[in-house]
């Protein structure tokens, strides 16, 4: 199964994203982790990502170009954070081989809701595993309950930041869907009014699983 995970930032990507890798047994492939993890990336292209702004589509195409090459990705993938953009989407179209056809995967949330999600969000330095202040807590105040590790608002999770990542969806990232729709690969599922996040999952599972 390939599929591209689409939605607004904060609308639980991440979350579903491993619940689908795990249920179809398909590599996650987040453009934003690979980022955050890269000891390659340079001043400006850090200050980029903690500002909310867009890497080069050409940088962006060579490092999503190199992963979807590895052995793990023969069999399926599921694509969080690319393709953000139209030259993003061209470039994906033309590298994939022509019988690969992803689903695109749209989570649906309202922006009132994004904004409390992203700035009550805590993110574990070490394995990524994101809580909720309120939400969804972590039992140790401060400590991921998964592995240990310290939580931290992410430097793109403050107020301004978050404002600004929402625009570059909206401009950039949302006219993309309705591309997808009109070539019938979109998908979408409302993910939004406190579904919680087995809820929005099933409703997944419906779409992805229709038969079963
Ligand atoms: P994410 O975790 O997907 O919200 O990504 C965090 C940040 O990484 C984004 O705000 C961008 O700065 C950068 N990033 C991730 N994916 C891409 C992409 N496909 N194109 C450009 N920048 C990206």
């Amino acid at each position: 199964m390939f599929i591209i995970l689409a939605g607004p930032p904060g609308a639980g990507k991440g979350t579903q994203a491993k619940q689908i890798s795990k249920r179809f047994s398909i590599p996650h492939i987040s453009t934003g982790d690979i980022l955050r993890k890269s000891k390659h990336l340079t001043d400006e292209e850090k200050e980029i990502v903690n500002t909310g702004g867009l890497i080069s589509d050409d940088r962006m195409g060579e490092i999503v170009k190199k992963r979807l090459e590895e052995p793990d990705c023969n069999q399926g993938w599921l694509l969080d954070g690319f393709p953000r953009n139209r030259k993003q989407a061209l470039f994906l179209e033309e590298n994939l081989p022509v019988e690969i056809r992803p689903r695109v995967l749209y989570l649906e949330v309202p922006d009132e809701e994004i904004i409390d999600r992203l700035s009550k969000r805590l993110t574990c330095e070490s394995c990524h595993a994101v809580f909720h202040k309120d939400a969804n807590p972590p039992e140790k105040e401060g400590i991921c309950d998964e592995c240990g590790g310290n939580l931290v608002t992410r430097k793109d999770d403050q107020p301004d930041v978050i404002q600004k990542r929402l625009e570059v969806f909206h401009e950039k990232t949302e006219p993309l869907l309705k591309l997808y729709d009109e070539k019938d690969m979109l998908i979408t599922v409302k993910a939004g009014d406190d579904r919680g996040i087995s809820k929005v999952f099933s409703l997944i599972l419906r779409e992805l699983q229709p038969t079963e």
